[in-house]
């Protein structure tokens, strides 16, 4: 496929049987993944969602995408108004807006949408925010308030003041949005004449990038009083959690919600463009909660091995381990210490499947109780769903891969792998790398190849 020459390299091997993707710049740190490979996983579709890097000839990465089969993409920054022109079709409101961040397959093309505004709007029916009748100050006159203010009168807002630095970008977006509306709900304000605003109780939504990074002081307006106008105050920043107007907001005493939910939304929608499927409740709650650990879970700073047998993940993991000063565990050992018995006697006495529990079991655990910690995991593994959606929520995940004839020669001659017992061992390991392979690639965020590699060039990717 052409377009996989833009592809992260870490995706650069997947093999599903239909793709996803988002086109941007940068676009390494994306959570779009982990939503999207998380919702196929659980609705059991062989779909694979990819990050593009995608700098500039964005017409022919569009083309490209279409001609390769790409059934549905995600743009983000810096590309979300250009790629209008590259569009066979254009829905309505992201034409207002004038902002597409889904592209859908259709006839000859991509139809494009822009997702993000029913996905906040979603987002705040969840938090039982209601917009319609409501009054809302939006901060900020960026790329993304223009979808929110579309959503502020799409969804019925009574009265809506854009406060932003430059007042003329302010301006547009107001004038705009009348204009397409029919009506004068929009009003324009200068950040310093925030004073203007009259008195009375608002959702407020925070739309600069102001809080994006950890040393950003002051909210635009700075003036605390301001905020006693507040009884929600909503974000689109999720990274980090806290910015300082939901700081400010929260020491009001005003509800206060960050931009995750509309991140999450945004994808849901999207992925019911593509996929024909409704999305419940219970996939949605689970797809934030992947993305919440992912985000802000304490247990992130985990470093999780997976791979088969032979690929070096104990070794690997030890020497890492020390590197960093972590601590090392491996789910094997662990299993033998607990259980007071080898792995080879657990599958004789037990069975395999006794042993496949106890591995869920230890997964489920470790989450609650791990930190910097290297975890190196029994082969099979991430081979149930639950295993590998646990080891996600439990750290960055690596995928030590190595190649048939490498595992074979690393393991050839050891007497401890049950499954590898009796005669045509590397039939045996070609058949169950096969199998597996993919599974181990689902799991993972990052892909090693090992078979080239020292240890010690293992251990200098993965820093
Ligand atoms: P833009 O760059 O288009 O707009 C940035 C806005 O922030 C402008 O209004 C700009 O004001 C203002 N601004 C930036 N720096 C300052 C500063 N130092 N002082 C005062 N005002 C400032 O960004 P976007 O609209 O694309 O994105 C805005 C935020 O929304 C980002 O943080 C982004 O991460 C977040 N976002 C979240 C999404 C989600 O799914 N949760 C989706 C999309 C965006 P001026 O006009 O004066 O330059």
């Amino acid at each position: 496929m052409n377009i996989m020459q833009y592809a992260l390299d870490n995706y650069k091997e997947v093999d599903a049987k239909s793709y996803l993707g988002i086109f941007g710049d940068p676009i390494l740190h994306t959570m779009s993944p982990l939503l999207h490979d998380t919702l196929s996983l659980n609705l059991g579709l062989d779909i694979k969602y990819i990050p593009f890097h995608i700098t500039d000839n964005l017409d022919q990465a569009v083309k490209m995408a279409y001609e390769d089969g790409i059934k549905g993409l995600n743009i983000t920054v810096p590309h979300k108004q250009a790629v209008m022109e590259h569009l066979v079709d254009i829905d309505e409101a992201a034409r207002v807006i004038g902002a597409v961040n889904t592209l859908v397959r259709v006839d000859g093309g991509y139809k494009g949408y822009n997702t993000d505004m029913p996905g906040l709007a979603k987002a705040l029916l969840d938090e039982g925010v209601e917009l319609n009748g409501a009054n809302v100050i939006m901060l900020g006159a960026g790329g993304a308030a223009r979808a929110v203010a579309y959503m502020c009168l799409n969804y019925g807002a009574k009265k809506v003041f854009i406060v932003n630095r430059t007042y003329d970008n302010a301006k547009k977006i107001a004038d705009d949005m009348n204009k397409a509306f029919g009506c004068k709900r929009i009003q324009p304000v200068e950040a310093i004449d925030y004073k203007t605003i009259p008195k009375d109780e608002y959702i407020m939504i925070q739309c600069t990038s102001i809080g994006l990074h950890k040393d950003d002081g002051l909210p635009l307006v700075a003036d605390e009083s301001f905020y006693d106008m507040a009884y929600v105050g909503v974000d689109l920043i999720y990274n980090p959690s806290q910015t300082p107007f939901l700081k400010m907001v929260e020491s009001k005493g005003a509800k206060a919600v960050n931009g995750l939910g509309m991140l999450l939304n945004q994808g849901i929608i999207a992925y019911e463009y593509w996929n024909n499927v409704k999305i419940g409740k219970a996939l949605s709650d689970k797809v934030y909660r992947v993305l919440c650990q992912k985000v802000y879970g304490h247990d992130s700073d985990n470093i999780v091995l997976v791979g088969y047998m032979g690929a070096g993940k104990t070794a690997v993991g030890k020497a890492l381990a020390d590197r960093l000063g972590y601590d090392f565990l491996d789910t094997d050992e662990y299993i033998v210490q607990q259980e007071k018995m080898t792995i080879n006697d657990i599958f004789a006495q037990k069975g395999e499947q006794y042993f496949r529990d106890l591995e869920t079991n230890v997964v489920r655990a470790m989450k609650s109780n791990l930190t910097r910690t290297v975890i190196s995991t029994g082969g099979g593994l991430p081979m149930r769903e639950v295993n590998r959606i646990l080891l996600g929520e439990l750290g960055k995940v690596i995928y030590l891969k190595a190649s048939a004839e490498t595992t074979y020669k690393r393991v050839s001659g050891n007497n401890d792998r049950p499954l590898l017992a009796g005669d045509n061992m590397y039939d045996k390991i070609c058949n169950m790398l096969e199998a597996r392979m993919p599974k181990y690639i689902d799991a993972a965020d990052v892909v090693i190849e090992t078979d080239n590699l020292t240890i010690q060039e293992i251990i200098d990717k993965i820093v």
